[in-house]
């Protein structure tokens, strides 16, 4: 029979978690359906309770359910957890087990498909929200030589700050600073995940973030040269990427999770891919 699946969100029309699962499903021959679900906002459990009564074996949360997907989970892994949010769940009998991939989607991104190592270099994150602290413990495991969090709200980087310390193992010096400290230091990997992208939003950042050689790096995705990449382009920066390389490998973390086999993501990110022009 054949398994069935989905992303629920809302909005939901503009997901391509069923483009890219069932692109997984055809290369990998596992017999699987991977459908799209619009959860009515406050209806979140009712419409997960409905698919699982119905047979359904796992699914992907987007927004604005993460934090919904937490609290329904019976069993948290340890990315969930530090993530405090949900993006994957898998349905086994009674339990809900729930996972949180965005960090290591982006991680393997940034290590494995643009082939830039994040040990001993400086890391620039401008945002606190959910991505962000789902990407946290990830990044710190690669062993940066600093990590540095801006945020308007500079209270939100802070709470991140006080997130990485309880990390074990977390040698690595984390600073939480304004857009307006930003003054001076250089990185070599700056992160917008903020989300002013989604709204051709720019930032309050000086060109001079952009070590030489720097990836600068928009999670946001599908959007083109964001006035984030064009600021680090006009700094001179050559390495620029978006975040469709995050999607695709946090897809193929889930579906390995799922079926027990990882895909490849290049035919997905390519297929996904808009050119930074
Ligand atoms: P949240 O809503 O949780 O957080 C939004 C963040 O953006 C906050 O830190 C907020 O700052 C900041 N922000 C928003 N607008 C501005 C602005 N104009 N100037 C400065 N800061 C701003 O969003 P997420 O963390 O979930 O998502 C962030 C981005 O990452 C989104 O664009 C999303 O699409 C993308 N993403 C991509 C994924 C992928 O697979 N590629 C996966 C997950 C997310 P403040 O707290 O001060 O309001």
């Amino acid at each position: 029979m054949t398994d069935r699946y989905a992303v629920i969100g809302n909005p939901i029309e503009q997901s391509k978690s069923p483009l890219i699962h069932n692109a997984f499903a055809q290369v990998t021959g596992q017999d699987m359906a991977y459908t799209k679900l619009l959860g009515p906002l406050g209806g979140f459990a009712a419409s997960v309770d409905a698919f699982r009564a119905a047979g359904g074996r796992g699914m992907n949360v987007t927004a604005p359910f993460k934090l919904d997907a937490f609290a329904y989970a019976s069993d948290l892994a340890p990315s969930a957890q530090m993530a405090g949010a949900v993006n994957a769940m898998k349905f086994e009998g009674g339990k809900v087990y729930a996972e949180n991939f965005d960090g290591v989607g982006l991680v393997r991104d940034v290590v494995h498909n643009l082939a830039c190592p994040l040990k001993g270099r400086r890391v620039l994150v401008l945002g606190a929200g959910g991505a962000t602290r789902g990407a946290l413990l990830p990044l710190l495991a690669q062993g940066p030589a600093e990590l540095v969090i801006v945020n308007r709200n500079l209270a939100k980087a802070q709470a991140l700050l006080e997130l990485a310390r309880q990390h074990p193992g977390a040698a690595v010096p984390v600073r939480a600073l304004n857009y307006a400290d930003l003054n001076g230091d250089a990185f070599d990997v700056v992160f917008n995940a903020t989300s002013a992208s989604l709204t051709a939003q720019d930032l309050p950042i000086p060109t001079s973030v952009f070590a030489h050689g720097c990836l600068a790096y928009d999670l946001t995705y599908g959007k083109g040269l964001t006035p984030f990449l064009q600021r680090a382009r006009q700094a001179g920066v050559t390495r620029l990427a978006d975040g469709v390389g995050m999607l695709a490998e946090q897809a193929a973390e889930a579906f390995a999770w799922w079926r027990g086999v990882r895909p490849d993501t290049r035919e997905v990110i390519v297929c996904l891919t808009v050119p930074l022009v």
